[in-house]
């Protein structure tokens, strides 16, 4: 294996972290660019590697590294909507003017970029599952327009920066995620139900519990991630797990998963909520040999496991 220096943007992060654990593995250099607004040292505190460095850089404004870079993993933006709703207008800026910066260091660098686009492009999708080719259902004034319209701007500029200036890019629209470094009050569905299950609390379920998602363990999509930068394909490609469930089905899983007597109950739907996802990885497969091998069920244990449940309390 050739080793190269991957830079990762929101490498601090959830995600950022599990890649930034991998590349590392695989004996590449990592630079983790971070600026820690929702990502956390915490994260990072293990990888004691001469081959691994932080910079506290804030991606909006622009960011110059002193080396060679051979790969750009865009990840960096506020992921939760609890998050992108806190913060609105950076989560627009990390979308446009971090990801021009991102793509400016990966054109300057010539290394191949990696956009960590969503789910979220396809909105409240009317067209179930969800193929790339289906150009989506999104309010772009709604609460979540913010966070779904930089995402769809970001692909956008990606998509420009390859045809009119031959940068190698690259697009995984991610779909729901879930594992060990989870903020517990983060405010997604499955740190929140862990989090109320191990602390004998009540599971919060948005509106009847009938909206459905797909869940993907971190692990597999780090390895779709992987996969993805280092092929040669430029067109976006769904990363997720297509195995498809209720929110009320979920709150049992982790009910089940952690031997919880919890009661669930029912509280307001926020605006805009999608009614179902559901990712179709037909071409994840053709391109690039790639599917989720960990069941629902067995990630919420391995979370339990690596996590630990006090770090799920919070
Ligand atoms: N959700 C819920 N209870 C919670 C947190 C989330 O029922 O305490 C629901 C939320 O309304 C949505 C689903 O879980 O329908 C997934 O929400 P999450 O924030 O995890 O991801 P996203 O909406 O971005 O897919």
């Amino acid at each position: 294996m050739v080793v190269s220096t991957c830079l990762v943007t929101g490498g601090a992060g959830f995600l950022g972290s599990h890649l930034c654990d991998a590349l590392v593995a695989r004996g590449h250099r990592v630079l983790c660019v971070d600026n820690l607004d929702t990502g956390s040292l915490v994260n990072i505190e293990h990888i004691r590697v001469p081959e691994f460095s932080h910079i506290n850089c804030d991606i909006t404004e622009p960011c110059f590294i002193d080396e060679p870079v051979d790969f750009v993993y865009h990840l960096a933006s506020p992921a939760s909507p609890i998050d992108y709703l806190r913060l609105p207008l950076h989560t627009l800026k990390v979308g446009s003017y971090g990801t021009h910066h991102a793509l400016g260091l990966a054109k300057f660098k010539r290394a191949r970029f990696l956009l960590a686009s969503t789910s979220e492009v396809y909105g409240d999708p009317q067209v179930h599952p969800q193929k790339e080719s289906y150009w989506g259902h999104v309010n772009p004034i709604g609460p979540r327009g913010v966070y779904d319209e930089a995402k769809r701007y970001g692909e956008a500029m990606t998509m420009a920066y390859h045809s009119q200036q031959g940068v190698d890019t690259a697009i995984a629209r991610i779909f729901n995620t879930y594992g060990p470094r989870m903020r517990p009050h983060d405010g997604r569905a499955i740190p929140t139900f862990l989090r109320q299950a191990l602390a004998s609390r009540p599971i919060t379920v948005y509106g009847d519990g009938s909206q459905t998602r797909s869940f993907c363990y971190v692990a597999d999509l780090i390895r779709g991630l992987i996969g993805l930068a280092e092929s040669g394909y430029h067109e976006p490609v769904n990363i997720g797990n297509p195995d498809e469930f209720t929110l009320l089905e979920l709150a049992e899983a982790v009910k089940e998963a952690t031997g919880s007597d919890s009661e669930i109950i029912f509280e307001a739907l926020p605006v805009d909520d999608p009614k179902q996802r559901q990712p179709d990885i037909g071409l994840a497969r053709e391109v690039l040999d790639w599917s989720p091998e960990v069941s629902l069920r067995e990630g919420l244990h391995r979370t339990i496991e690596e996590a630990g449940v006090e770090a799920l309390v919070g």
